[in-house]
């Protein structure tokens, strides 16, 4: 369950973002609440992140204008995992329209676990949504390209455009997945059984397994994040990336997914939508005003940043974030119920 922690902040409501000094004052605040907590558990079943610091915390924010603020391990390095998710299908659907991924891939919930096999056997083979692995996996897949060599180019020129700056892969990583990848193969034989993936499953989830292995940090998310937040220019560099109905697709499906089985919930209590990868990083995206990037690597039952989370929550209140808070404006007259 999500535990907001947060009945003593005020729920701060306004169309923009608090001006910079704010929002750095605010991070500072987050990370002091949080930085002690030691709930959660650093992932394993991947040997690499298993060796991961659990006491690195950072966290970013970055304003449509660029503005960025950093605290803590804000610039420390790891692998993007499945926030890549929220990215790749961007750039897929920026490349081939919203109604081409929505029917091959589908954007709804599955209720059950990234990994999971049933969701597949449950729905005739269809990866049902792009923030799961199956699915993601067949997104990667649509990425055009004559080879896989050329798929992986653009994914990686495109991932980097809404980063701003060239990223590189984790070797350490990216192998350590690859010897450890069986269930993701077994998510790919089983698309392809179904006729749901066209490609070859082992090429495409060694692309997939490139994308989650790159290295990105807090302060990367938010910029990446606050793209999407901003019609599809990144508001450092002001490349135009995608556009502005692939955010508005992609935030749609992040929300109702993005945290995996916990989606809902998430949604209900802190009310951005944002995606998480196992690496410990979460990215979490308010439309027209920009995106947090959090990184802590242990996480909860469903693969998501404890420390990340409760962050995010804080922020959501105290800057303002939640896309579903409204103020209350000066009624005429108090609504009355009906006599029965
Ligand atoms: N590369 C990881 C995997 O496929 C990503 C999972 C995640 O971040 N939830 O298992």
């Amino acid at each position: 369950m999500f535990r907001t922690d947060n009945d003593d902040v005020d729920q701060h409501v306004s169309t923009t973002l608090p001006v910079g000094e704010e929002v750095a004052r605010l991070l500072r605040v987050a990370h002091e609440r949080y930085r002690n907590l030691d709930d959660g558990a650093v992932a394993d079943y991947i040997p690499a992140l298993a060796k991961v610091d659990p006491k690195l915390f950072g966290i970013s924010a970055c304003s449509l204008d660029g503005e960025t603020s950093d605290v803590g391990d804000a610039t420390v390095p790891f692998g993007i995992e499945s926030t890549s998710k929220a990215f790749v299908y961007a750039l897929v659907t920026n490349a081939l329209g919203h109604d081409a991924v929505k029917d091959k891939i589908g954007v709804n919930n599955t209720g059950m676990p990234f990994n999971s096999v049933m969701a597949i056997e449950l729905h005739e083979g269809s990866p049902r949504n792009p923030m799961v692995n199956a699915g993601a996996i067949a997104t990667t897949a649509l990425m055009p390209g004559a080879s896989p060599d050329e798929q992986w180019t653009a994914i990686l020129a495109g991932l980097s455009a809404f980063a701003g700056r060239q990223l590189v892969m984790d070797d350490d990583i990216y192998e350590s997945e690859m010897r450890t990848n069986q269930r993701n193969l077994a998510l790919a034989r089983l698309l392809q059984s179904y006729g749901r993936l066209d490609n070859d499953p082992q090429e495409m989830v060694d692309i997939y397994t490139r994308q989650c292995s790159l290295r990105v940090t807090a302060h990367d998310l938010a910029v990446m994040g606050a793209t999407l937040a901003g019609g599809g220019v990144n508001p450092v560099t002001r490349e135009k990336v995608v556009s502005p109905q692939v955010c508005r697709d992609t935030l749609a499906v992040i929300a109702t997914s993005g945290m995996y089985e916990r989606s809902g919930e998430w949604l209900f209590e802190i009310g951005i939508p944002a995606k998480s990868g196992v690496g410990g990083g979460i990215v979490a995206i308010t439309p027209g005003k920009g995106a947090v990037g959090t990184f802590s690597p242990p996480l909860d039952e469903a693969g998501n940043s404890v420390r990340g989370q409760y962050a995010i929550a804080y922020l959501s209140r105290a800057a303002g974030l939640n896309v579903f808070a409204s103020a209350a404006r000066d009624g005429l007259r108090d609504h009355r119920a009906p006599k029965l």
